[in-house]
């Protein structure tokens, strides 16, 4: 999963404040965990603070009753980086977006190779929905398909 490939640059300040070792990945369930039970942001300076309330905000807004473990956070991290690439940006941009937004690391290269199987998997959607006649499925997934692959 492409989640798993994101970390945060400043991981290390994270374990300080929270006391104990996080896993590199920051949607790992302890790394999201240790976000969500809101520790004290007051060491860190304002932009890192800003970054991680922004990644609250998009990430760990869920009604899920075992949230933050619910799944949620890692696909609305999938969906957002199908939505930059589909408003324009390509994988550097993405990774550069992501990076001032969220503080969060993750290589273009790996974003370029998950965008690439995405589109697979629209293909292959796509298949289907021509196979059972869902001309509508069919239409909106090749939108998607045009607007990864431009
Ligand atoms: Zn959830």
């Amino acid at each position: 999963m492409i989640a798993d490939k994101a970390r945060f640059r400043i991981i290390r300040r994270l374990e300080r404040i929270v006391g104990y070792r996080l896993p590199l990945s920051a949607f790992h369930g302890t790394t999201l965990e240790a976000i969500s039970s809101k520790l004290n942001f007051d060491q860190l300076d304002p932009t890192t603070r800003e970054q991680l309330l922004a990644f609250f905000d998009a990430f760990l807004k869920c009604k899920c009753r075992d949230s933050p473990l619910c799944g949620c956070p890692e696909r609305k991290f999938t969906r957002l980086i199908i939505e930059l690439r589909e408003n324009g940006l390509d994988h550097r941009q993405i990774s550069g977006y992501l990076l001032d937004e969220f503080g969060i690391d993750i290589y273009p290269a790996d974003l370029l190779s998950f965008l690439e199987d995405a589109v697979h998997v629209f293909e292959a959607i796509r298949d289907i929905a021509c196979i059972q006649q869902k001309e509508g499925l069919q239409k909106s997934v090749e939108a998607h398909i045009a607007l990864i692959e431009r």
